[in-house]
């Protein structure tokens, strides 16, 4: 059964007209060890921490700024949250289609709330805390290429014809703003589109991005901005001692205009400046440790790397229920074809390399949880191919093939083959980011002892499910296991709003 929406009611929780109030006991455990004979003896001991979390109630009206909001995604994300509130419906070959928000954590998935006459209970992600309604998001940005979103949309051709022509009168007078391009950061092939572009030095080109951002939220009479970055992958940038080690050697870095500082870190600086959340949903270090650096001592959110859309969401669920289930990955291979712009830009061998990094530590954590399959530092081979295929468009193959050995020496294949609308899957994920990202500004928390409540720590590891390469505090364990994030962030909005973590034990029917 299905409820819009529900209310706790316990004396460890309380509703006022600003905030939701909870006390919460965290259940966790502390280990000890001792050396006996040569061999460790370990003890668990279960734990209880007390937290108190408070949530702002007050939901601001939400501006949300595209790097890249030309591209597939932005014009996928633009029309799609248009087609969404003015309840458009188009005709395809097969059906009349109604917009909706499938592949969105927050806008179409559900979470258990109970059982209620032997009946399990499901209400919206949405509902267990105050969100931002996408209806009512302002969408702006910068783009590289001048193209209002109507015709980048069509450049696109990611929807239907009929679909695009009711769009188009909505989206024809939305241009973006002039972007920071560096030749040097991305595929040669781009620089035919790029023909809007901020001028002047690091420095001045930061002082622009703010200055956008303010007249945007001017303009638009927004109380919140939220930024994130959609545009093309760009290739490393270098990270040296003395030179975007720190935050001050950074800011030392922009002001000597050096080459090395990429696009991508120079629209972050201008975020965290400006205490705006930035998100990046590309592969390259844009966060170098100096930005980070920055975002610390400015309590700034960050949040990223590389949106978890496809073949990745795929790698972290099935390798975590192989090793889960005692069997052993030996072999993973995975094949893109892609012909989108996406595609062209990483058929550079530097940006490439960018989306093989990223793409290639996410199954560390499922390996290294299970030393009875895996000898230490062994890891299963894997390969990761992108070939750009024009004639696909933004319909993306991926192919995989998972090799594993199984019980007595056997041998288990899997292969996988998988094709979708690239940007049709990464839309929904940009608006979880930002709806979360702004959600999880207005939460502050404190565990007993602790004197004051605090956000939560700036780089953000609560939108881990979403991203490919979670970004996380220095000395934080990375988690990829795609139901591990997903519980986490249920998890936590539950507390929230005093309720347990969901632990599918079902004892009332046992
Ligand atoms: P796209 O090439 O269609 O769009 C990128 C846009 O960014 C272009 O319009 C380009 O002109 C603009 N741009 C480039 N550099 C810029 C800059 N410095 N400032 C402002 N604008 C700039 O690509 P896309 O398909 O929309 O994907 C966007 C990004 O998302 C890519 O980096 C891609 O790797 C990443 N990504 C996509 C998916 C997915 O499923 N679609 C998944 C993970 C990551």
């Amino acid at each position: 059964m299905f409820i819009e929406n529900f209310k706790v009611e316990s004396p460890n929780v309380k509703y006022t007209e600003s905030e939701i109030h909870s006390v919460y006991d965290y259940q966790t455990t502390e280990l000890v060890h001792e050396e006996k004979n040569g061999t460790f003896q370990w003890t668990v001991k279960p734990k209880t921490v007390k937290y108190e979390f408070k949530t702002d109630v007050h939901v601001p009206k939400l501006g949300v700024m595209l790097v890249g909001w030309g591209g597939n995604n932005g014009s996928a994300l633009t029309g799609g949250v248009i087609a969404n509130r003015e309840g458009i419906s188009w005709a395809t070959k097969d059906k009349v289609q109604q917009a909706n928000y499938f592949g969105s954590l927050t806008q179409a998935s559900t979470i258990r709330v109970g059982s209620f006459n032997g009946e399990e209970i499901y209400a919206p992600f949405k509902s267990i805390l105050p969100m931002v309604n996408p209806d009512d998001v302002v969408f702006g940005g910068w783009d590289i290429s001048n193209m209002n979103l109507a015709d980048a949309m069509a450049r696109a051709k990611v929807f239907d014809i009929d679909l695009q022509m009711q769009l188009r009168p909505y989206m024809e007078s939305m241009v973006p703003l002039p972007g920071i391009y560096d030749p040097d950061f991305i595929a040669a092939n781009q620089g035919s589109r790029a023909n809007n572009v901020i001028k002047g030095t690091k420095k001045e080109q930061i002082d622009q991005i703010i200055k956008d951002i303010r007249e945007f939220k001017e303009n638009n009479k927004v109380d919140r901005v939220v930024v994130l970055w959609t545009a093309n992958t760009e290739r490393y940038s270098s990270v040296a001692v003395g030179f975007n080690d720190t935050m001050e050697n950074l800011f030392a870095s922009v002001d000597r205009n050096e080459a090395e500082i990429s696009p991508s870190t120079l629209y972050a600086i201008a975020c965290i400046l400006e205490n705006v959340p930035f998100i990046n949903g590309s592969p390259q270090n844009t966060f170098v440790p100096g930005l980070i650096d920055l975002a610390i001592k400015r309590n700034t959110l960050i949040g990223g790397d590389d949106f978890k859309s496809g073949q990745t969401k795929m790698k972290s669920v099935l390798v975590d229920f192989l090793v889960g289930a005692g069997i052993k990955p030996t072999s993973i291979v995975s094949y893109n074809h892609l012909g989108n712009n996406d595609g062209m830009n990483l058929s550079a061998p530097q940006t490439f390399r960018s989306k093989e990094i990223s793409k290639s530590n996410v199954v560390d954590d499922m390996v290294s949880s299970n030393a009875i399959l895996y000898e230490p530092g062994e890891h299963p081979d894997h390969v990761v191919v992108i070939k750009y295929v024009p004639y696909v468009g933004d319909s993306k193959r991926a192919m995989d093939e998972y090799t594993s050995e199984i019980f007595m020496g056997g041998r288990n294949t899997i292969v996988l083959h998988n094709t979708c609308e690239d940007s049709l899957l990464a839309a929904p994920i940009i608006l979880d980011l930002v709806l979360l990202a702004e959600l999880s500004t207005r939460i502050q928390l404190k565990a007993e002892g602790e004197g004051k409540f605090h956000s939560f720590h700036p780089v953000a590891t609560i939108l881990s499910y979403l991203t490919k390469a979670p970004l996380v505090p220095p000395g934080t364990p990375v988690v990829n296991a795609l139901s591990k994030q997903r519980a986490m962030l249920e998890n936590i909005l539950r507390a929230c709003v005093g309720l347990a973590p969901e632990n599918n034990m079902i004892l009332e029917y046992k």
